[in-house]
């Protein structure tokens, strides 16, 4: 198989290309390392069967080739991170709207395979926990940026479906929940990568809000492993799949775990959201997945818990 993995010099993308090309798939990547980073692929640099062009997704004439050249397209460029989001509205939403449009207009040309990366994020507000993919979703106001996020992957979720409802383009929509591992960097706000490198400096460890709030982290390894078992499932094209762990922990337990693994001495402190993000800025308070659907069509559980995620984390800082 060839796949087309765009945002492919990213976190999740640099840790997809190692998987595909491990199976003897050949990759393609196209970032323009806005988040991404040369320093995620490098080690690929080399291998055969690996490819990569610097640039944007809205470089219509280089994204149409590379599409003509591969079977599969996983749509990965994003603009990702809820700090990047606060910060930069007009970005995010611009990004995220017109890079997947681009994306699924030159896939439908030639009918090539999409998988688009969406978010748990979407799930917004709501309660109802486990979250369901067909469960009603709740948003804040378009006064509060943060939705920004949620509501330019949602219309990511419906442009891809309407194209695969209308114009018979196959497509396969996952909402990935906290994704965590080596290669994640925190310069976008993300909370592990955060508390292990202020853990490890002996700096306080930033819980934002009470710590009360909860994730359920999953490895990157087992999101990438349930990608390529959805694009090579024919069953999975027109659908939405949650791909998480359903264990679910406080940002003060996980402020706490990182503290006990690394053996830090840091203290932990509690920063207002107005002070972490921006006046009235409104979190998740839940956030946890119910995997059943893609547990029953490609048999995914989650492989990696918590503590031996965090381990790994460490040992990835500890040797930068
Ligand atoms: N968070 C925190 N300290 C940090 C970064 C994030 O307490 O230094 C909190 C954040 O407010 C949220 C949770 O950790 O409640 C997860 O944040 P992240 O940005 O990793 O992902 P999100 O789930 O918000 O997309």
């Amino acid at each position: 198989m060839r796949v087309l993995i765009t945002g492919g010099a990213g976190f999740v993308g640099s840790h997809l290309s190692e998987a595909l090309l491990e199976q003897n798939d050949e990759v393609f990547v196209l970032d323009n390392l806005s988040t991404g980073s040369i320093d995620n692929i490098v080690h690929l640099k080399a291998h055969p069967h690996f490819h990569y062009t610097i640039d944007v997704v809205e470089n219509e004439p280089v994204l149409a080739e590379l599409v003509d050249r591969c079977d599969v397209v996983v749509h990965l460029a994003a603009a990702v991170g809820v700090k990047l989001i606060v910060e930069q509205p007009v970005h995010t939403i611009e990004t995220n709207v017109h890079g997947t449009e681009v994306v699924l207009k030159h896939a439908n040309k030639k009918k090539k395979l999409v998988l688009i990366a969406s978010t748990s994020e979407v799930y917004g507000k709501s309660t109802d926990v486990p979250f369901r993919e067909d469960q009603d979703l709740v948003l804040g106001p378009s006064s509060k940026h943060r939705w920004a996020y949620a509501c330019s992957k949602l219309i990511d979720e419906f442009l891809a479906l309407a194209y695969w409802k209308e114009r018979n383009l196959p497509v396969i929509i996952t909402r990935l929940f906290n994704t965590v591992g080596p290669r994640q960097t925190g310069q976008y706000g993300m909370v592990v990568p955060n508390f292990v490198r202020q853990a490890l400096a002996g700096k306080p460890i930033t819980v934002f809000g009470d710590g009360t709030q909860t994730r359920s982290f999953t490895y990157v390894g087992d999101v990438v492993r349930a990608m390529v078992a959805l694009i090579n499932e024919p069953r999975a094209i027109g659908q939405v799949f949650n791909i998480g762990n359903g264990n679910e922990i406080s940002i003060n337990g996980l402020a706490e775990r990182v503290k006990a693994l690394t053996g830090s001495s840091s203290e932990i402190v509690h920063i207002p959201y107005d002070q972490a993000y921006e006046a009235g800025f409104e979190d998740m308070p839940r956030r946890v997945p119910d995997i059943s659907k893609v547990r029953a069509l490609i048999g995914f559980n989650p492989t990696v818990e918590l503590d031996e995620i965090l381990t790994r984390v460490v040992e990835h800082f500890r040797q930068l």
